[in-house]
């Protein structure tokens, strides 16, 4: 399949619509990004790449990072992790502060802003130098030193956490934060702030699109169960209360970031990553979300 060819092409049909998204405003950093950048990447469970446009440029990838996060979590805990957070899509803002009053401080999903801060508050209990570690895990997995934090972004983050610092307050109250919530925090806003490209994105997704291994080192990441369940999330919460609209576009397990990043997987394929960075009022790429639904629509590569 020349996925090149396609994305050439479906490009060209997007160009002439208006895109109506807005880079996201809420961390001053996110807001200086150059709003025209596209990337477009594909790698199959083969090791073939296709790469369109900026798919060699860093980008944030903020909440993509949940996914894996999550992973490294579960792999550590095991069924004991659902105690501390659920699976069922929040239908709600990433984050919203009016559910987890009335769910007594249990968020949803491990991919809405709360859920992904209890992931971050697990990590800090188990970790011995959770900065470190983290990086470490996602170094390997991808088979790349250069991936690395972006300090610049954590902090104009931290500086602008209002509604975040609000819920970490909030799960404390009802005791489902362990640790010293500015510890947990420092976490959080570090491992949001991870850059990649979508070419360092497919390769660190590829061994969900391959029942848990990654397909090029024939090494096993996670296992074949850990896996499902994790393409099950990322299928039904991977796009905030926008989730049921992508698999209904787009037909993928997928995860967002506020960077305008998206990775999608398609389980015994590929996996395809993409970046523009304006966002819809859900908070998810207007034209990447877009660009995707017209790519598994052409050629016909969806998992229903
Ligand atoms: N760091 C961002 C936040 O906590 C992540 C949100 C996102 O990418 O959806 O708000």
């Amino acid at each position: 399949m020349d996925y090149q060819k396609h994305f050439f092409e479906i490009y060209a049909t997007l160009e002439s619509i208006e895109n109506t998204g807005e880079v996201a405003q809420y961390i001053p950093e996110l807001s200086r990004i150059d709003a025209s950048k596209f990337g477009v990447s594909l790698t199959t469970i083969e090791g073939k790449t296709f790469s369109f446009k900026d798919a060699n440029e860093k980008f944030s990838i903020q909440s993509i990072v949940k996914v894996l996060s999550l992973i490294l979590a579960y792999k550590e805990l095991g069924k004991e992790l659902w105690k501390r957070v659920g699976v069922e899509p929040s239908g709600s803002p990433f984050n919203s502060l009016v559910q987890l009053e009335y769910e007594k401080g249990i968020p949803r999903n491990p991919f809405i802003n709360a859920g992904a801060i209890v992931i971050a508050d697990v990590l800090v209990s188990i970790l011995k130098k959770p900065k470190e570690d983290f990086l470490k895990f996602i170094q390997n997995i991808a088979r790349d030193n250069s991936i690395t934090y972006s300090k610049k972004i954590a902090l104009s983050e931290k500086q602008s956490a209002h509604r975040n610092m609000a819920l970490v307050y909030l799960m404390k109250s009802f005791k489902n934060i362990k640790n010293d919530i500015n510890e947990v925090m420092d976490f959080y806003f570090s491992i949001c702030s991870i850059e990649m490209t979508c070419e360092q994105l497919n390769k660190s997704f590829l061994f969900l699109a391959n029942n848990g291994s990654c397909p090029i080192q024939q090494k096993e990441i996670i296992r074949i169960s850990q896996s499902k369940r994790i393409n099950a999330i990322m299928q039904t919460c991977g796009f905030y209360d926008e989730s049921g609209d992508f698999a209904f576009r787009v037909g993928l397990p997928g995860k967002s970031g506020v960077g305008g990043g998206i990775v999608a997987v398609h389980p015994g394929k590929y996996c395809v990553s993409i970046w523009s960075p304006k966002l819809n009022k859900k908070g998810n790429s207007f034209l990447g979300t877009k660009f995707l639904e017209d790519f598994t629509t052409r050629v016909e590569s969806s998992i229903f």
